[in-house]
């Protein structure tokens, strides 16, 4: 009997998959450029004692487990292990509970970031982290990697919005941390530490996260074209640096937009060095709206335009939540994901255009702007583009930033996340690792 064939015994039938053509659809996540092991199998998860007897069978046979969600994770965090099993959350997806008083969900981690949306609309409450994949990716996945997103600029990152989890550990025991109260500082923040933690640590199996209730006005948007790269990022900083409280504040470069109009044919000014698009959704959205717009040509905006048409503004987040697919379109990408002080983020523009020259190479760049967290998209065709990315992440550590800002280290990132945390910094996190994961078998090779 081999160990797969012990694990299949202890859980229901189905819930272990060995076919070779179903496996390799669970070997890779949206980082292309890593190369997954192959896995002895994939575990589709039903419910937390499923994950319980997974871990405890990984743990006698010491087998390394890759919690899985959507898999659109762009940094390898979950592509496969060699000899490993995928534990896939996908089929957890019940939304347990919506809860408007205290306004907060209780949910499975394989529940879709956009149905929880969905499902908070109905009673005039929304969940505000919202990923550029939001209608592909898992709460699961977002608070694995504390994910961030367009609307972050106002209401933060994923960490923001979880107030307690249930996990399954290494070796199969149940924690739960956090609590469903406004505050509660009992023990230390187990919580915080597990998102972002990239399924190292364990295994979240549900959530307690916090609703707000939503904008009673349609946002208006705002529009900014810039014939300079610098010019935009003044324009970020001027908006922020003023209190205008953007809802969302993205950027795409020049040859972003030439990427998605050559694709979609949207009609976007393919001569444009940037174009920055702006959300306010306050319930008078008008004034801060004109300020904003005042920003942008203050800063040197060549165009600008204010609507508060829905299906306008829902086309123009359309255009920016494709940019990742169009770029994909250029080549082999490696997606980076900096993020600097907002302060410095326009020097950090500057150094991505003269890396771009420098090493010869295709950089397309988008990025949630308004945090100073920009996705530097580096075509990978030679060895000029790997030095390319090195010069990217040392541009964004000398500028006081960090090398990401959201996507997580995964296996992309591992040989750079030594410079950002330095010795210390990387021993603490190897005892933490190992306080929780004492033989290594969560996702191991993965975030540290
Ligand atoms: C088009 C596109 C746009 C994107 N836009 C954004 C964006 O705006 N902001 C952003 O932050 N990211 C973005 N991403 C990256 C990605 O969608 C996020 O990292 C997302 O949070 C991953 O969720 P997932 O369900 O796909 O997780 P996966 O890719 O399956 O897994 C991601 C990591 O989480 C771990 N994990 C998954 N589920 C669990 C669990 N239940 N318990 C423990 N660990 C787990 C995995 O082991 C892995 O390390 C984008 C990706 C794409 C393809």
């Amino acid at each position: 009997m081999t160990a797969v064939d012990t694990l299949r015994a202890l859980l229901p039938d189905g819930r272990v998959l060995t076919d070779v053509d179903v496996v390799e659809s669970y070997r890779r996540d949206e980082a292309r450029l890593v190369e997954p092991g192959r896995p002895l199998g994939v575990v589709l998860a039903h419910d937390v004692s499923d994950v319980q007897a997974t871990m405890r069978w990984a743990t006698e046979h010491r087998v390394p487990v890759v919690p899985r969600g959507a898999g659109s994770g762009l940094s390898g965090g979950a592509s496969a292990i060699e000899g490993g099993i995928v534990l896939s959350l996908a089929k957890m997806a019940a939304i347990v509970e919506i809860n408007p008083d205290d306004q907060l969900a209780v949910v499975e981690p394989g529940v879709i970031n956009a149905r929880l949306q969905d499902a908070a609309a109905e009673h005039g409450l929304m969940y505000a982290p919202d990923p550029a994949s939001f209608d592909i990716s898992t709460i699961g996945g977002n608070i694995a990697t504390n994910a961030g997103g367009l609307r972050c600029v106002k209401y933060g990152v994923t960490r923001e919005s979880v107030l307690g989890l249930e996990v399954v550990l290494a070796d199969g025991r149940l924690l739960k941390t956090g609590h469903r109260t406004v505050k509660g500082v009992a023990g230390y923040d187990l919580t915080a530490l597990f998102v972002g933690s990239e399924g190292t640590l364990g295994v979240v199996t549900q959530a307690t996260v916090r609703l707000r209730p939503q904008p009673q006005t349609d946002p208006v948007t705002i529009v900014g074209v810039f014939a300079t790269l610098p010019a935009a990022g003044d324009a970020v900083n001027d908006v922020m640096r003023a209190g205008l409280q953007p809802s969302l504040l993205e950027l795409i470069d020049n040859a972003t937009i030439r990427a998605v109009d050559d694709w979609k044919h949207v009609g976007l000014d393919q001569s444009a060095a940037a174009m920055l698009i702006a959300q306010v959704d306050v319930d008078h959205p008008r004034e801060p709206a004109l300020a904003i717009e005042k920003a942008f040509v203050a800063a040197g905006a060549t165009y600008t335009a204010v609507s508060s048409d829905a299906t306008e503004a829902a086309e123009l987040l359309g255009v920016r939540r494709m940019t990742h697919w169009a770029i994909e379109r250029l080549g082999m990408i490696l997606t980076e994901d900096v993020g600097v002080p907002r302060s410095r983020l326009t020097e950090m523009l500057a150094r991505i255009e003269q890396i771009g020259r420098e090493f010869d190479v295709v950089i397309a760049t988008v990025g949630h702007a308004g945090d100073g967290n920009l996705h530097p998209s580096i075509v990978i065709d030679s060895d000029q583009g790997w030095r390319a990315a090195e010069a990217v992440y040392t541009a964004a550590l000398e500028l006081g930033g960090t090398i990401t800002g959201e996507h997580g280290i995964g296996t992309l990132k591992r040989d750079w996340l030594p410079a950002e945390l330095g010795a210390v910094g990387m021993q603490v996190h190897h005892a933490v690792k190992a306080a929780f994961d004492p033989l290594g078998i969560l996702n191991p090779g993965k975030a540290i």
